[in-house]
């Protein structure tokens, strides 16, 4: 087993871990943020349907802000409000309600987890951070930890981005915050810390702490319920991490939760020298051709083709005007010829490179991938037969493509 580390890192003393207890508790109960999912969490009786307000919750807040989640997570449970009405949407309601924000698999995996926990475990969520992880598609240990502590009173912790932000600062953690070690450590910390009578809302006030009070920039420490145990805080006071060893860095190279040696301590950073994280791999560019087919609709409106993406990999089942993926560093006369080609299929005649009208670029960013559609438009004249043969496409309105299941790029590009 790893040496335990050194004390500057630890919770060790069980009246701090009370006190730390006690403050953050009074402080959720008198600043939380109304939110509905914890709202719901707060007065429904059943267990089942609180753990499934919190999983769909849980799941639309990976990666997305709270303000954009609020709409989706109403509309969804006003919709599916049980995983046995879930499990009887199909995919493509899904992805329609899905639509804008993002990271498209994370609707579809619920959908699958929904289906799971009705036909295979008879309509019952599984009840511990174990079982969850275990038992239901896309919940991972963090989901599983939330849904547990905040539905069935487990005592169990949870560590996501907030919760590393605040125990790093509270323990002066400045090793690499996404490292498997450390990590491996907050996790400890968590479960040490969460308040035994408390759990759900203990959890999810860190999580509300760093939200609010311990953000990444400018931190309102003056404020901060927990600022007596914060070691960073005091660091930045009086230069020294608190009451232990007199030494700036405990392991001087030797520490493995402390800043690396050749990234020591930077005093104009104060507490937001924690944490810290590997230099984030660069996203990849890549371009893509995308064009807008336009024809008259049967009242004299506007119509536009949309097609749709294959069922898995990037933006998986949703639809798109026809696009094609273009190779690096290709000419704008070879681009429209490639675009041509691959439209001709879609309108079933020939298509003229020199037809195409370059409209402009839209750039969005997808987490790994720097995406720039060159977008390209094409009226038509008379009707174009669809080919079943090639994927699904239809032709809608502009509030028909609103309301379809298309990405926030499309919309851009529309
Ligand atoms: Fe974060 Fe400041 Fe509170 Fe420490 S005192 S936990 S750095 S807000």
């Amino acid at each position: 087993a790893p040496a335990p580390p050194p004390a500057q890192h630890l919770f060790s003393d069980p009246a701090e871990i009370e006190a730390l207890r006690g403050n953050l508790l009074a402080w959720y109960d008198k600043c939380k943020r109304d939110l509905p999912w914890r709202t719901l969490a707060a007065t429904e009786p059943d267990a089942d349907r609180r753990a499934y307000a919190v999983w769909v919750s849980e799941i639309m807040l990976q990666q997305t802000q709270v303000a954009t989640v609020i709409d989706y997570y109403n509309r969804w449970m006003q919709k599916w409000p049980t995983p046995q009405a879930l499990a009887q949407a199909s995919l493509e309601e899904v992805n329609e309600l899905w639509a804008g924000l993002g990271y498209y698999s994370r609707g579809k995996r619920l959908q699958e987890a929904a289906r799971k926990v009705v036909s295979e475990l008879a309509g019952q969520m599984p009840r511990t951070a174990e079982d969850l992880q275990k038992l239901l598609p896309g919940v991972g240990r963090y989901t599983a930890g939330a849904i547990a502590s905040i539905s069935y009173g487990q005592a169990t912790g949870v560590v996501d981005g907030n919760v590393i932000r605040v125990l790093c600062r509270l323990r002066c953690i400045g090793a690499d915050s996404s490292s498997p070690a450390v990590i491996e450590r907050l996790w400890d910390m968590a479960n040490a810390l969460v308040d035994r009578s408390r759990p759900g809302d203990f959890n999810q006030a860190l999580m509300e702490l760093g939200a609010t009070v311990c953000v990444p920039k400018a931190p309102l420490c003056g404020e901060c319920p927990v600022k007596q145990h914060c070691r960073a805080r005091r660091r930045k006071l009086f230069g020294k991490p608190a009451s232990v060893p007199d030494v700036e860095d405990c392991g001087v190279g030797g520490c493995p939760l402390c800043p690396p040696a050749a990234e020591p301590w930077d005093s104009s950073l104060g507490v937001t020298n924690f944490p810290r994280k590997a230099a984030k791999k660069q996203p990849r560019a890549a371009r893509t051709a995308t064009c807008v087919l336009e024809r008259r609709g049967c009242h004299g409106a506007p119509e536009y083709l949309i097609v749709q993406r294959p069922s898995s990999g990037l933006l998986a089942g949703l639809w798109e005007f026809p696009s094609l993926p273009l190779a690096q560093g290709l000419q704008e006369e070879k681009q429209r010829e490639v675009l041509a080609d691959h439209l001709r299929a879609w309108t079933g005649r020939p298509v003229v490179a020199g037809g195409l009208r370059f409209i402009g670029e839209v750039v969005h960013i997808f987490s790994h991938i720097h995406q720039t559609y060159v977008v390209y438009s094409l009226p038509l004249d008379g009707d174009v037969t669809l080919d079943p043969a090639l994927s699904p496409s239809r032709w809608v309105t502009e509030k028909e493509f609103h309301a379809s299941a298309v990405s926030t790029a499309m919309k851009k590009v529309l």
